[in-house]
């Protein structure tokens, strides 16, 4: 055992494990990557699988092309039904464990059609994406399609305030890509990108190509294209440090982010 694993193991047998000096020694090892090669990709639910067939063709045709050139983790939203589920399970004032249960079962839907879609590719959809044959999908065939919603279900943490679940798909997604170590996340919606205000109603609505959690804060935008809980863990991630937002209903910006391009609006961790 190294002098490390030694001081770690004394420290762990002693302290609270939220200790300071322990939580210093156990990030002390080198850094891993479990999938480093790979890049998550997120499908919205509301912004791209909701409106069916003419959003969802041309992103089937570009994920098939791009596999071919990157390893792809394809994340699913909910969407429209799961509002609708929430709108009723909170008037029946049941808990956000739950309503992310129902929410769960909406991105499970999203991700078996995605799955059907990319099924004559060679591409399958998988019902835990934390499973062990995920790297082995991706070996064979560069790609595979997941349910977005994180497995917390009756242990959502509950929110502040209300009973919608904090941690929804945008957040699951980036936890896989966080965990998983992977090369980026990219949110494929409906906008071009960050906005200084919802595009969608505010017609004065500026563009912003690049910005940082705290000015995304600062601006009061951190409850706008992700789930807010996304920016803290971006902000606390040891991995993935930036993630991309772009619009997936024009050709080839997929193809494009995973160039490496800067289109849509790039979030920095600081
Ligand atoms: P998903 O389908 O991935 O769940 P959402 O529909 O939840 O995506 O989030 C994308 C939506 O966020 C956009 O369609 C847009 O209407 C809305 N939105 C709210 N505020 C902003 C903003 N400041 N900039 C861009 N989009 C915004
Ligand atoms: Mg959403």
């Amino acid at each position: 055992m190294t002098n490390t694993t030694v001081e770690l193991e004394q420290l762990l047998m002693q302290r609270s494990l939220t200790d300071a000096e322990l939580q210093t020694a156990a990030d002390s090892a080198a850094d891993f990557r479990i999938l480093p090669d790979a890049t998550v990709i997120k499908i919205g639910g509301q912004s791209i699988i909701d409106r069916g067939r003419s959003a969802v063709y041309p992103l089937v045709d570009e994920i098939v092309t791009a596999r071919k050139s990157h390893k792809l983790l394809i994340g699913t939203g909910a969407g429209t039904r799961a509002r609708h589920l929430y709108s009723i399970a909170a008037g029946l004032n049941l808990p956000a464990g739950v309503l992310s249960q129902l929410g769960a079962s909406v991105a499970d839907q999203n991700a078996a059609m995605l799955g059907q879609l990319l099924a004559k590719h060679g591409i399958s959809a998988v019902e835990g994406a934390g499973l062990s044959a995920v790297p082995l999908y991706l070996a064979e065939v560069n790609a595979v399609v997941f349910s977005g919603m994180p497995p917390y279900g009756l242990w959502m943490r509950p929110p502040t305030e209300g009973v919608i679940p904090p941690y929804r798909t945008d957040a699951g997604c980036f936890l896989l890509a966080e965990q998983f170590g992977c090369k980026a996340m990219i949110y494929v919606k409906d906008e071009d990108g960050l906005y200084t205000a919802n595009p969608k109603t505010s017609k004065n609505a500026t563009f912003i190509p690049q910005i940082s959690v705290d000015e995304m804060k600062a601006k009061g935008l951190h409850d706008s294209i992700l789930e807010f809980p996304v920016l803290d863990l971006l902000q606390t991630a040891h991995h993935i440090r930036q993630v991309q937002i772009v619009n997936g209903l024009i050709p080839g910006n997929l193809t494009r982010a995973l160039a490496g391009e800067h289109v849509g609006t790039l979030i920095t961790a600081n």
